[in-house]
């Protein structure tokens, strides 16, 4: 690591137990959800207090180490990884909620508590976080922060940018600053929040988190619907959204990913379907069954086949694992899988779908696609047997933005950056932009220490 004496400084601090730098103890830091591979950092501390983060953060500027935060390692575009060597500094041991205010309809909690582990807690006492991606059980809230995370409830709640109030920061070099507030409103400066929201870890760490809260729904209910084909669907997303109607989530998957899990089995996947829409509902219990009603004859007339719906919590859970398990059986399925994360307006995503598949015959490779059609935000995955040529594989990865920027569509809908996507960047952003966002970064971390090599190219 930079300085010899820094391991010993770390022990100092933290002790032997929660300053880790046998290779065996540091192995479980070296990869994420990503699949980029193996960066094993010269060191991993685990602090438990904000003030140990700021003594970390203080030493690492003292010595130049680069830091690179960590919440639960799920991410899927690497930014938790240490590309560049230094310490790792693991929030996973800060994970208290530490206030959940009823009347003031928010949470207070540190950075590592597991996602899911808040809405349960909320839950209970008739509140709601609504900000739900599919790895709400292995996530943590600092991780959603910095990676501004989304989920199929995003549609009608929003992204987990609408739900932070108010942040403490760490800086580098172990200043601590409060940016935000508790309160719904609120406008006083600059919105560093805001900036900080989606950062994946570059500018500062969280080391509190501010959460807004909603009253829960009293009702839910949700129903398949499957389509012909992709257009049809589409369809039916935009015939709600011309209505007004806001189903809580409006999941998409298309033909392929259905033949996919045709072949794993298990699954109510209807025999007729060449894409299928799963809509959950949301509201008052006495206005439940008329919202249903409606959002089912939307799909109806779009040409939905048929309306299958969740009459009991047992095949409501059947149908979420169903959407669930899309990522494990495309990856059970084939040697290997390379995932993106892409948005076009939600008009475009017949369009998209279009150019999905012939891109696939093109390239010679199977292109399977799902995500929140609500939002336009598709998951598009490249799926092959043999071991495909580098240049191949960017071939296709930049054939597939350049798709999504031609229609109006951005990189990436809620996976963030990191590591995967940075070069190609310039494919969306002006040089200008990038140029402004790199001097608010040298703003927050002068020297780029704070988890260097991510997000800006
Ligand atoms: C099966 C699966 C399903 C997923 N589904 C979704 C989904 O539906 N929606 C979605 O948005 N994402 C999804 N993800 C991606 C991932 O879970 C999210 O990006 C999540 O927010 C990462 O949280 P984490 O705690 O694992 O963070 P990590 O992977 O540990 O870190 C992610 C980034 O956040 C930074 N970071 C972490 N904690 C802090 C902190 N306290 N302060 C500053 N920076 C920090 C890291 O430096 C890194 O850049 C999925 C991943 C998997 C494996």
């Amino acid at each position: 690591m930079g300085a010899p004496d820094l391991h010993t400084k770390l022990e100092r601090l933290l002790g032997p137990r929660r300053a880790l730098r046998d290779p065996d103890a540091l192995e479980p830091y070296a990869s994420d959800e990503s699949g980029l591979g193996r960066f094993p950092p010269d060191a991993v501390a685990l602090p438990e207090t904000v003030e140990e983060v700021r003594e970390l953060l203080r030493l690492c500027a003292l010595d130049r180490v680069p830091v690179t935060p960590r919440g639960l390692g799920t991410g899927m575009t690497g930014g938790a990884l240490a590309v560049s060597g230094g310490l790792l500094l693991s929030l996973e041991r800060m994970n208290a909620i530490r206030d959940i205010s009823e009347g003031d309809l928010l949470a207070v909690v540190q950075p590592g508590v597991v996602t899911g582990h808040l809405q349960e807690q909320v839950e209970s006492l008739g509140l709601f976080y609504p900000p739900d991606p599919a790895s709400l059980e292995s996530c943590s809230l600092g991780g959603n922060v910095a990676e501004n995370a989304g989920g199929p409830r995003a549609f009608k709640y929003g992204v987990t940018r609408e739900y932070v109030l108010g942040l403490e920061l760490a800086l580098i070099g172990g200043e601590l600053v409060r940016a935000g507030r508790r309160t719904v409103k609120g406008v006083t400066g600059l919105d560093v929040v805001g900036l900080v929201v989606g950062s994946e870890g570059t500018l500062a760490i969280c080391t509190e988190l501010i959460l807004k809260l909603l009253p829960r729904p009293q009702a839910v209910a949700t129903f398949l619907a499957p389509f012909r084909d992709a257009p049809a669907a589409a369809e039916a997303v935009s015939a709600m959204v011309r209505r007004g109607y806001r189903p809580r989530t409006l999941e998409f998957l298309d033909g392929g990913v259905l033949e996919h899990l045709r072949r794993k089995g298990g699954w109510p996947v209807p025999a007729s379907a060449g894409a299928l829409l799963l809509v959950e509902l949301d509201g008052e219990a006495d206005g439940i069954e008329a919202q249903l009603l409606a959002a089912a004859a939307a799909c109806e007339e779009s040409g939905a086949v048929e309306i299958l719906v969740a009459t009991d919590e047992a095949r409501r859970r059947q149908m979420w694992e169903m959407r669930r398990n899309v990522n494990p059986t495309l990856k059970e399925l084939h040697r290997r899988k390379v995932s993106e994360d892409i948005v076009v307006p939600r008009s475009a995503i017949p369009e998209m779908v279009r150019r999905l598949d012939a891109l696939a015959a093109v390239e010679q490779v199977t292109i399977a696609s799902f995500g929140h059609a609500g939002d336009g935000n598709l998951h598009v995955n490249v799926l092959f047997d043999e071991e495909l040529a580098p240049e191949k594989l960017e071939r296709i990865l930049t054939a597939v933005f350049r798709e999504t920027l031609a229609l109006g569509g951005t990189l990436s809908g809620e996976h963030g950056i990191g590591i995967a996507k940075r070069r190609f960047m310039t494919l969306e952003q002006s040089s200008a932009l990038l140029a402004l966002q790199r001097s608010l970064k040298r703003s927050f971390d002068p020297e780029g220490l704070l988890n260097p090599g991510k997000l800006l190219p």
